[in-house]
């Protein structure tokens, strides 16, 4: 008992002596790897916050770019969006004959397709040149308005006589009657020129003409029989069959008139007076009869401001008159047989 006593002392004696050098082991040992495994850990937490920093901020970037090509690509379909819309309703500065904007988009649409058409047609019928004499008639469509009278100015200044395919219009009678006392030819273009109107059928058309033919027989005791489409024989905007028309006029003997050089003062946003002359001097030559347009029409003042020049220059050409129309003059026409 005595022994195993001892030998229980003696051993609690080691575990005692043996307790601290395992604790130091210990600390020896363990606290420099789990400084070193914290070290290790913290350095892999801090390259792995980094990493996942730049994966947001790669992600937040190309949040971004997205979100730019969805706010683009917004503003790309309200583009398309708005000028749909603008397509379909109408035209913002198409105006009428009086210079008033057109509300009606089929009308504003004709309009512009029409000024188009006479300030582009190309003259394609062969034309004997060989004459010794020129003759150039200069026509006037779409008035009266404010500019007919300087029209009329201008005209007489220089002792020319010209032809005015007019409309109706009321509050113009001294410029109707002025073109006839003048010594000009009154010519009958349309009484509304409204295109929808008078190109819906053959009785629209009788109609509109038979009334201006009226209004101007009432006014200046004219009986007028020569006469021009609005938008010319050729016109693409008329529905009915334009050779039903010329049939008509034929049976009544009214003789219709287009033209063969443009002075392009038709479409809106008006040319240069030097553009006008340029048009006109630079294509008279070709023809042995040259019926020019132009139109004194409300607006067109540049067409006013370019004709001095004009009748000048074709005054001082050789072998060269300028004439009214009259039924004896040779048809120029686009649509003939
Ligand atoms: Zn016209």
């Amino acid at each position: 008992m005595e022994l195993e006593d001892h030998n229980e002392e003696t051993e609690d004696r080691a575990v005692e002596f043996l307790k601290p050098a395992k604790r130091e082991r210990f600390i020896e040992i363990v606290v420099p790897m789990l400084t070193l495994m914290t070290i290790v850990n913290c350095v892999i937490i801090l390259v792995l916050v980094m990493n996942i920093g730049r994966k947001v901020n790669g992600l937040e970037q190309q949040m971004i770019v997205l979100q730019s090509n969805a706010a683009i690509n917004a503003a790309r379909m309200s583009e398309a969006e708005d000028s749909d819309l603008s397509e379909s309703s109408e035209p913002v500065d198409v105006a009428d004959i009086d210079g008033n904007h057109v509300t009606d988009a089929t009308e504003a649409a004709d309009i512009v397709e029409a000024a188009a058409l006479e300030d582009t047609h190309k003259w394609t019928d062969r034309e004997d040149n060989s004459a010794d004499i020129r003759r150039v008639y200069l026509t006037f469509d779409d008035g009266p308005s404010a500019n007919t009278d300087r029209i009329l100015d201008i005209l007489n200044q220089y002792g020319v006589k010209a032809t005015f395919f007019v409309v109706g219009k009321e509050g113009y009678t001294e410029q109707y009657r002025r073109i006839v006392e003048d010594g000009h030819t009154l010519a009958m273009h349309s009484y509304t020129h409204k295109y929808s109107e008078i190109y819906a059928s053959l009785d629209a058309y009788k109609e509109d003409l038979t009334k201006l033919h009226n209004f101007l027989y009432e006014l200046t005791g004219e009986d007028c029989n020569i006469v021009r489409f609005p938008g010319g024989s050729s016109n693409t905007i008329s529905h009915v069959d334009m050779w039903e028309l010329i049939d008509y006029l034929n049976r009544e003997n009214i003789a219709y008139f287009d033209w063969n050089v443009s002075s392009g003062d038709a479409a809106g946003g008006g040319k240069s007076t030097a553009q006008i002359k340029k048009n006109v001097l630079d294509n008279i030559d070709q023809f042995n009869n040259a019926v020019v347009l132009f139109h004194d029409a409300a607006g067109k003042d540049s067409t006013v401001d370019a004709l001095p020049a004009i009748i000048e220059e074709i005054l001082e050409s050789d072998n060269t008159v300028l004439l009214p129309i009259t039924e004896d003059t040779v048809r120029v026409q686009h649509l003939h047989e």
